[in-house]
């Protein structure tokens, strides 16, 4: 099901032709019964890290939901529960194990996503894959589905590996309350603010803060929505201009993209 907030800026930016796009990954480029990066490794491991992650994950999960949370303690929430989901992912982590956790895993690209990436890399667009996500793993899925061109950006958290230990600044995490504009580098942003338009994709409300509040008006939002869709749609509907609900997939953004909106 679609759902078309903002008709007339829709309208009004498709007569700009060259845009941006910037994308979340987990849930919006892959399915919503898709592994997420950050599960990969602890579902192939599995054992003690994997009931730890749980218990993590149901703890923590909940609280991305509510949006009724005020926004500064939601925040530090998701702060602590970033910081403890890849301190303890660390303890178990290799190279090898990302690789072979990744080449087994049940994450699925959304149907339309190889389509519109290739389309997007024979145009020269800059497609920004922002993350709050375990960046190596979505790295080598990306790879692995053959779309990782090289007009793709990856922002996201990745380890560093030396002498086998996985090292990551856990300060200087990206989590999901906290997806920012100024994480893309400066030389991206440069062409994003060069270009006319942005494509904005994601999952949860949060992720309309990869971009900053004043690019809002040049920028088309959409928003998919596969999980608690009745308590959420009127807020999705609020902050997206396209809500995407029920499992839509990314043919309905292309025919948005292809400007061509009387066909959605
Ligand atoms: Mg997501």
């Amino acid at each position: 099901m679609i759902y078309i907030n903002n008709k007339e800026k829709i309208e009004e930016l498709q007569r700009i032709k060259d845009f941006t796009v910037i994308t979340d990954f987990d849930w919006t480029l892959t399915t919503s019964i898709s592994q997420t990066s950050m599960g990969i490794v602890p579902d192939y491991i599995g054992g003690e890290l994997l009931k730890k992650r749980k218990e993590i994950f149901e703890y923590y999960h909940p609280f991305e939901l509510d949006y009724k949370m005020p926004e500064d303690k939601k925040l530090l929430i998701m702060k602590e529960w970033a910081q403890k989901s890849f301190s303890l992912l660390s303890q178990y982590v290799t190279e090898e194990i990302v690789i072979n956790a990744t080449k087994n895993a049940r994450t699925y690209l959304r149907s339309g996503v190889k389509e519109i990436f290739k389309t997007l890399n024979e145009n020269n667009i800059p497609i920004v894959v922002m993350s709050a996500g375990f960046g190596n793993a979505i790295k080598i899925f990306l790879e692995n589905e053959g779309v990782l061109y090289d007009n793709v950006i990856l922002v996201a958290n990745f380890f560093e590996f030396k002498n086998n230990k996985a090292k990551l600044d856990l300060e200087n995490i990206i989590y999901t309350a906290n997806k920012k504009y100024l994480s893309i580098p400066q030389n991206v942003r440069k062409i994003i603010e060069h270009k006319g338009k942005i494509i904005l994709i994601g999952d949860i409300i949060e992720d309309i803060k990869m971009i900053n509040k004043e690019q809002l008006h040049k920028t088309i939002t959409f928003g998919f929505l596969d999980k608690n869709i009745d308590c959420n749609l009127k807020n999705y509907n609020e902050k997206f201009d396209i809500v995407l609900a029920d499992n839509e997939d990314f043919n309905s953004i292309k025919h948005i993209l292809l400007w061509k909106p009387t066909k959605v």
